[in-house]
C-alpha cells in the first residue's frame, strides 16, 4: 500500500452515493507534506514529458496543482467556474457536470494563458465519470496546446472516467485507484499498482 492509500484508509470516509470524503487532508483541510509527496511522485511519473504548464479546475484542484507545480517549476492555470454568458471571444469555454454537486457549470480559461506552444499537465483531485477532465482536455485542445499527461490523486476505478480517458490515448496516472467502497462497512479496496 502506498502512503496515499494508507492515508485514505486512515482518514477517508465512505459516503452513500459513491462519494469518498477526504476533506481532512485533501480538499478542505490540506496536508501540505502529503501534497509535497504527491508532487514528487507526479514529477517521477511524468519525468519524460516536456511540461511547461499545469492546468486544473477550481476549487479543489488548485491547492494540489500549486504544490505539484513546485516540482515542475512551471505556472498553474486554473479553469474558473462561471455563470456569465457574455464571455466568448477572450475565453476558452467548456461545459462540466459536477459529480458531487449534480449541477452543470461553464468553466473558462482566458486565451491569454493558454497557447499552441504550451505542453500541459492536467492535475485534479478526483476522477469519477471523467466530465471535469474532458472539459479541461477540450479547453487545452481548443487552445492548440498539447496534453502531455494527466495526474489524478484519487481515481474511482468503478466509475467510467478512467477507462474513457485511457481509451482516448492519454497518459493518465492516478496515485490511488479505488476499485470498490462500501458505505455500510467503510471498507475501501484499491487496485494493485506497481511499487513507487
Ligand atoms: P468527474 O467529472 O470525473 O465525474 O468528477 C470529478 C470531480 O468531481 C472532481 O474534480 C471532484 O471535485 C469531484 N468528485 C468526484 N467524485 C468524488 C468523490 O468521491 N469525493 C470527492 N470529495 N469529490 C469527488
Amino acid at each position: 500500500m502506498n502512503f496515499l492509500e494508507e492515508r485514505i484508509i486512515k482518514d477517508g470516509i465512505v459516503k452513500e452515493g459513491n462519494v469518498l470524503k477526504v476533506d481532512s487532508f485533501l480538499n478542505h483541510q490540506m496536508d501540505i507534506a502529503l501534497f509535497d509527496q504527491i508532487g514528487k511522485e507526479f514529477k517521477r511519473r511524468f519525468a519524460k514529458e516536456k511540461i511547461n504548464k499545469i492546468v486544473t479546475v477550481e476549487a479543489s484542484g488548485i491547492g494540489i496543482a500549486c504544490i505539484v507545480a513546485r516540482h515542475f517549476n512551471v505556472p498553474v492555470v486554473f479553469a474558473k467556474k462561471s455563470k456569465s454568458i457574455n464571455i466568448e471571444g477572450e475565453m476558452y469555454v467548456a461545459e462540466v457536470e459536477s459529480f458531487t454537486h449534480k449541477c452543470k457549470n461553464q468553466v473558462i480559461v482566458s486565451k491569454k494563458f493558454l497557447n499552441p506552444e504550451d505542453h500541459v499537465l492536467i492535475i485534479d483531485d478526483f476522477l469519477a465519470n471523467g466530465c471535469a477532465l474532458q472539459g479541461l482536455i477540450s479547453i487545452v485542445n481548443e487552445a492548440g496546446a498539447s496534453v502531455e499527461g494527466i495526474g489524478i490523486v484519487i481515481e474511482k476505478g468503478f466509475q467510467s472516467g478512467g477507462q474513457i480517458i485511457r481509451n482516448l490515448g492519454y497518459h493518465l496516472e492516478s496515485l490511488a485507484i479505488v476499485d470498490a467502497m462500501d458505505a455500510s462497512t467503510g471498507k475501501v479496496t484499491f487496485r494493485e499498482q506497481p511499487e513507487w
